[in-house]
């Protein structure tokens, strides 16, 4: 088995070694499942109610939070918040889920790719100074692996031309910024509860939104472009004046997602143990970097735990030979064909192409097996 490709190995199972992703769902999440399920509201109702003020008291301070059916829809909807029409120019990242940048092909929106930094693979903010220009509608940042961006640079930049910057913070849930949440810090900030994400609703997202001016905009289009209260009394007048969708959130995944905020702080330091056995325990093993060290003005999220690693093909069949699964997850989104195809204007992005991995971090996994993953990698490869 030594030398057989890596696709040809077969899939790892959970009880056959250590996965690289496992959802979190408290055991309470399935009684409270239950409870949506014998009741009057399923779909969105009182929980996703409930579950956006909890989410708001936690990590939005000040924002208000809509609930939406994905990461995807939150983004969708913060871009047409942000008046972002077709025709218009955006910059995001060009290293990132291709959920980020997916609804504006939608939207008819030109998205300007904007080259990753070296040291965390977040978006290089000297590369957005360039690339900015009077027709740049919004700055679209990932806060990569969990770590936060350069925010007061990226604020600065979209201040000086009076434009929004848009957070997909989806791997981003508990970070912090000089002290501050992410959520409490841009216009717009998105999460996602994806299957894999450190709070998982199944599927499910949240927006963020600051200006108290949009809320009653944002559940409208959450919902076809009707002001659903109104005609669940009864007096609505029968206009869609702007054009909505169906983004919203059901009753059965905010319980979930509720029963998940009740243990979000335990999930999360959980987590950053393992990040931090990782970094100490990958340390000074020649041919590779641990991403994400270093910082004391922002805390990371530790939803990712990426190396840089010399020779990865060999790296990642070291590690699948010792039950150990890794994945690149996230691609250059200029690798595909409905962004316009590749271009050689990203040197760092190129640069750890072929080189970067992430490894597995999850709540069923303890130190000792982030221990053996670094004590694999230290016996080379
Ligand atoms: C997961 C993810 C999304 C999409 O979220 P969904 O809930 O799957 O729609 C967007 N951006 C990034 C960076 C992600 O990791």
């Amino acid at each position: 088995m030594v030398n057989a490709p890596l696709n040809e190995m077969p899939l790892m199972k959970e009880d056959d070694g250590i996965v690289l992703f496992y959802p979190h769902v408290p055991e309470s999440a399935i009684e409270e499942v239950a409870k949506v399920l014998r009741s009057r509201w399923i779909g969105q109702g009182p929980k996703v109610e409930q579950f956006e003020d909890e989410f708001e008291r936690k990590f939005a301070k000040g924002g208000k939070a809509i609930s939406v059916g994905s990461g995807t829809d939150a983004l969708h909807l913060a871009y047409i918040l942000a008046g972002i029409k077709e025709g218009d120019e955006v910059i995001a990242p060009v290293f990132t889920c291709t959920a980020t940048n997916i609804p504006f092909l939608y939207m008819g929106v030109k998205v300007v790719f904007a080259d990753i930094d070296a040291h965390t693979l977040n978006i290089d903010v000297n590369h957005v100074r360039r690339l900015i220009t009077p027709k740049t509608k919004a700055i679209v940042c990932v806060h990569y692996g969990g770590l936060p961006c350069d925010m007061d640079e990226l604020h600065e930049i979209a201040n000086s031309y009076n434009i929004p910057v848009i957070e997909d913070a989806a791997h981003a849930l508990g970070a912090k910024y000089k002290g501050r949440y992410i959520g409490e810090i841009s216009p717009f900030t998105m999460y996602s509860f994806q299957a894999i994400k450190s709070l998982t609703t199944g599927d499910g997202g949240m927006l963020v939104i600051q200006d108290k001016n949009l809320i009653e905009k944002a559940k409208r289009i959450r919902w076809f472009g009707i002001d659903r209260s109104a005609k669940q009394m009864g007096v609505w007048e029968n206009d869609i004046t702007e054009i909505g969708y169906k983004y919203q959130m059901t009753d059965i995944s905010a319980a979930i997602g509720l029963a998940s905020l009740k243990e979000i702080d335990n999930t999360l330091q959980h987590r950053k143990i393992l990040l931090s056995e990782y970094c100490r325990g990958l340390k000074g093993i020649s041919g590779i970097r641990f991403i994400g060290d270093g910082y004391t003005d922002r805390e990371h999220a530790a939803w990712l735990c990426t190396v840089i690693v010399e020779r990865r093909l060999d790296f990642q069949r070291k590690l699948r030979e010792n039950k150990i699964e890794s994945n690149q997850v996230h691609y250059r989104n200029d690798r595909y064909t409905v962004f316009g195809g590749r271009s050689d204007q990203f040197p760092n992005m190129d640069a750890i192409e072929d080189k970067y991995l992430v490894l597995p971090l999850h709540t069923k996994m303890s130190i000792d097996d982030v221990r053996f993953i670094c004590s694999v990698a230290k016996s080379g490869w």
